[in-house]
């Protein structure tokens, strides 16, 4: 009998998160646009589950796919018929996966015997939320807390403004985790804010910087997505929203912008990953920050950060022509890569989106850029592939640390060029 209720207790407790065991990552490389057809075949094929970690659309560029356990006989099987080379980057994600677990639960075993947040682990969003409590109750007269609207499952969806004063300064925009399994993304979002708020009246950029603008931060920009990422799917990427017609739930809410929506690179498809949803700015937690940034009026800088790849990406996604702006944002973008190579020589590509990955509609940076929002950034985050979304948390403050003064390098740009 107590056998019994233990395999029970075991039984549910595996049900209630999606195991990933055998699963495979692999990369492939397209050389041509028939193989980069090939592989598109490969991901309209439903029946199969493979996850694009990284998109093909288009030669020259690598995709990364998670093949569930069960079709990976079948996808090694088509492509090896087709003369694909490919090579296996993750060769068990069940494995990442437990790590990634045993590491958090480490964390807060250390956190019982401690007040200090602990930087270097992954948070929930209940612990993130309240961290944010006391990071404005530790900077009463700098950090305040802002709620822009709720998700779809009723979540807040809180920002943290950092500003020393005067009304409707002009502003910069940073999100982090609009893509919930993007775990790095809000991770550094969290380390970032607690870095502007220690280095104001320290460190000389930061305070010149708040000292005449704000910095808005939303650093868990799809609570829906990401409380399921630590419920039940580690890996979903999109927003919780029901679609009508579907069994697929959510929407890429990178896809979901009024800036070229509905373009290559963004899918009809409710089940796909980027799925761009029924019309731009369906989901909340897009509209909110639309609401804000258009209600703000003063915004001079959106940057949105992502993972993975390491990339520094600005204007245009939706079409391969230069915006106006190019070349600035190229100097600038150039620049920024290269303080952030200094750190731990971690190198970044960079680039307009449409020239460094692929074309993408419907994204956060076009629209801004559309708005007005010259200073439009977007940043994906360590690492190349070799963990991809897993990336072990012993590299979340190497990846902060990194990050800072390409950030740092942006935000002063914008407060020396006014416009
Ligand atoms: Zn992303």
């Amino acid at each position: 009998m107590r056998i019994l209720l233990v395999l029970v207790a075991l039984a549910g407790a595996a049900g209630a998160q999606r195991q990933f065991q055998g699963d495979q990552v692999l990369r492939i490389m397209a050389r041509d646009e028939e193989q980069a057809a090939l592989l598109k075949m490969l991901e309209e094929q439903e029946e199969l589950q493979v996850d694009f970690w990284r998109h093909p659309f288009g030669p020259g560029h690598p995709a990364d796919l998670r093949v569930p356990f069960p079709s990976l006989g079948a996808v090694k099987g088509f492509l090896e018929s087709h003369s694909f080379p490919y090579t296996v980057m993750i060769e068990d994600v069940q494995e990442l996966l437990d790590e990634e677990k045993e590491a958090m639960a480490r964390s807060r075993r250390v956190k019982r015997s401690s007040r200090a947040f602990d930087f270097g682990s992954y948070h929930t969003l209940d612990e993130i939320y309240s961290w944010m409590d006391t990071l404005v109750e530790d900077h009463p007269g700098l950090v305040s807390k802002i709620q822009i609207g709720q998700s779809y499952e009723g979540r807040d969806l809180l920002v943290l403004k950092f500003s020393t004063g005067g009304s409707a300064r002009p502003a910069i925009w940073v999100d982090t985790g609009i893509h919930s399994r993007e775990w790095i993304s809000q991770a550094t979002g969290v380390w970032t804010a607690n870095k502007i708020a220690e280095e104001y009246g320290r460190d000389p950029s930061v305070t010149a910087l708040l000292d005449n603008m704000d910095v808005f931060l939303e650093i868990i920009a799809n609570p829906d997505g990401f409380v399921f990422t630590h419920s039940s799917d580690r890996l979903w990427r999109k927003t919780r929203s029901p679609n009508t017609g579907s069994h697929c739930l959510g929407v890429d809410p990178n896809r979901n912008w009024d800036a070229g929506f509905g373009g290559a690179g963004s899918s009809g498809d409710p089940c796909s990953d980027i799925y761009h949803g029924p019309f731009p700015h369906s989901e909340r937690e897009v509209k909110a920050i639309v609401d804000f940034i258009r209600g703000h009026g003063n915004v001079k800088s959106v940057i949105s950060i992502h993972s993975y790849s390491q990339m520094l990406l600005f204007p245009y996604g939706y079409t391969s022509v230069p915006s106006p702006d190019y070349q600035e944002m190229n100097e600038l973008a150039k620049k920024a890569v290269s303080d952030l190579a200094a750190v731990y020589g971690t190198k970044y590509t960079f680039g307009s989106i449409a020239d460094t990955i692929y074309t993408a509609a419907g994204t956060t940076v076009d629209w801004a850029y559309d708005q007005g929002v010259k200073y439009s950034f977007t940043l994906e985050l360590r690492d190349t592939g070799r963990h991809g979304f897993l990336l072990p948390s012993s590299q979340i403050l190497p990846t902060a640390t990194e990050t800072w003064p390409a950030l740092l390098d942006i935000m002063v740009h914008v407060l020396e060029h006014p416009y």
